[in-house]
């Protein structure tokens, strides 16, 4: 698999069950607790594509990969 660049990655934070951002890489909403599961992560983790609606401002983020700390877009969600 290609790897995929640092602008498409965002930091997430696990609280129990919960995922956390700590700030929407689109509208910049502060603390968004995000509709992921558990099982969800799992998947982008073995590199199964999740789509993520963002509770915010319901933009739409296909994650394509995730590691301990961060999630991989399929578009660049930093500059
Ligand atoms: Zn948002």
């Amino acid at each position: 698999m290609d790897v995929l660049p640092f602008s498409h990655t965002w930091p997430y934070d696990v609280q129990g069950k919960d995922i956390y951002f700590e700030s929407c890489p689109f509208c910049g909403t502060d603390h968004v607790l995000t509709h992921m599961k558990m099982r969800d992560l799992k998947l982008a983790k073995e590199h199964r594509k999740v789509n993520l609606v963002m509770p915010c401002c319901h933009e739409v983020m296909t994650i394509l990969e995730a590691d301990n700390d961060y999630m991989w877009a399929n578009r660049p969600l930093r500059r």
